[in-house]
C-alpha cells in the first residue's frame, strides 16, 4: 500500500513538472513586471528536481512520506529564490503528515494542504494582500479545513478560491519580496507566485478527483 501511494506522488509530480513547463514564459513575464523575471526558470528547476528525487526514491522503495520530504528538500535546494524556499517547505510539510508504511488518506491528503499553507505564511511572514502566493494560500486553506469527504473535490472547490484570489491579486501593490521596491508597477498584472500556486492546486485537484 505505502508503494501504491509513493508511485502516485511521483506521478502527480510529474504531471506538476508538465505544467509548470508549459507555464514558465508566462509566470517569467509576469514575474518580469515588478520583480526580476525568474518565477518561470524557478519553478521549473524545483519540480524537475523535486520530481527526479521523488522517482528516484520511489524506485528505491520509499514511502510517500520520504518521498515527499526528499523531493521537498531538493526543490529547495535547486529552484533558489523566495518562492523555491516556501515550496520546498511546502512539500516537506506534506509528506510529514504522511506514513511511509500505510497508504495515504483523504483527511491525511486535506489536513497537509492545510499545514502546508500554514507552513508556507509561517516561513515566508505574508499577510492577504500582500501581493504574494499568501493572497492565493490562506483562501485555498479557509475552504479545505474543516472538509470532510473526498479529497480530490474538497481540493478542486478551494483551487476554485484559489484562482479567483490569485485573479484578483492584478488589482493591488506588491509590498513583499522584490516585488516591494517596484510594487506600483505590478498594479493590472497578477502576483506570479499566486498564480502559480492556484494552477497547481487546480491540478491537483483533477489528478485527485479522477
Ligand atoms: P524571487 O522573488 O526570489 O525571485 P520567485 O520569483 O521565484 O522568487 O518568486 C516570487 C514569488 O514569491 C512572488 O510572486 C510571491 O508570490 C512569492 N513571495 C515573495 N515573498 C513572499 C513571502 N514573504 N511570502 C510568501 N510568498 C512570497
Ligand atoms: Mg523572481
Ligand atoms: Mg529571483
Amino acid at each position: 500500500e505505502s508503494r501504491t501511494s509513493a508511485a502516485k506522488v511521483t506521478e502527480i509530480l510529474g504531471e506538476v513538472r508538465s505544467l509548470l513547463e508549459e507555464l514558465e514564459p508566462e509566470l517569467g513575464r509576469m514575474d518580469a513586471i515588478a520583480g526580476d523575471g525568474d518565477h518561470g526558470q524557478g519553478m521549473v528547476l524545483g519540480i524537475r528536481a523535486a520530481h527526479a528525487t521523488a522517482q528516484r526514491a520511489t524506485e528505491a522503495g520509499a514511502g510517500a512520506r520520504t518521498v515527499l520530504v526528499q523531493a521537498g528538500a531538493s526543490w529547495s535546494a535547486e529552484a533558489g529564490g523566495t518562492s523555491g524556499a516556501l515550496w520546498g517547505a511546502a512539500l516537506t510539510s506534506v509528506g510529514s503528515a504522511f506514513s511511509d508504511q500505510e497508504k495515504v488518506t483523504d483527511q491525511q491528503i486535506v489536513t497537509a494542504l492545510v499545514q502546508a499553507v500554514e507552513a508556507v505564511e509561517r516561513l515566508g511572514g505574508a499577510k492577504p494582500g500582500d501581493k504574494t502566493m499568501v493572497d492565493a494560500a490562506v483562501p485555498f486553506r479557509e475552504s479545505l479545513a474543516g472538509a470532510g469527504g473526498a479529497a480530490g473535490e474538497a481540493i478542486a472547490v478551494a483551487a476554485d478560491k484559489a484562482t479567483t484570489a490569485a485573479d484578483s491579486t492584478a488589482d493591488i501593490a506588491a509590498h513583499k519580496g522584490r516585488a516591494r521596491t517596484h510594487g506600483e508597477k505590478s498594479v493590472g498584472t497578477p502576483d506570479p507566485g499566486a498564480i502559480s500556486f492556484s494552477k497547481i492546486v487546480t491540478l491537483l485537484g483533477q489528478q485527485l478527483s479522477a
